[in-house]
C-alpha cells in the first residue's frame, strides 16, 4: 500500500506519491508545473525589461 502525502503548496488539495514528492520538491505535478511556467514567465519578463531599457534609450518617444 502505498501511503500519498498532500502537496506542500497552501490551498492545495492534491496529495501525491512519495516518490513524485522527492522529484517535485513536495508539489503536485500542477503546482509543479505552475511553478515553473510562473518562473519561465518571470524570467522572460527580466529579460524583457531589459530589452526595453534599451529601447528606452534608443527610443524615448514611447515613454
Ligand atoms: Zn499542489
Amino acid at each position: 500500500m502505498t501511503e500519498r502525502i498532500p502537496c506542500i503548496r497552501e490551498g492545495c488539495a492534491n496529495t501525491i506519491l512519495p516518490a513524485t514528492a522527492a522529484r517535485t520538491g513536495g508539489y503536485c505535478m500542477p503546482c509543479k508545473q505552475e511553478m515553473e511556467r510562473e518562473e519561465r514567465q518571470r524570467y522572460i519578463e527580466a529579460n524583457r525589461r531589459d530589452v526595453n531599457l534599451y529601447a528606452g534609450i534608443t527610443d524615448p518617444v514611447k515613454f
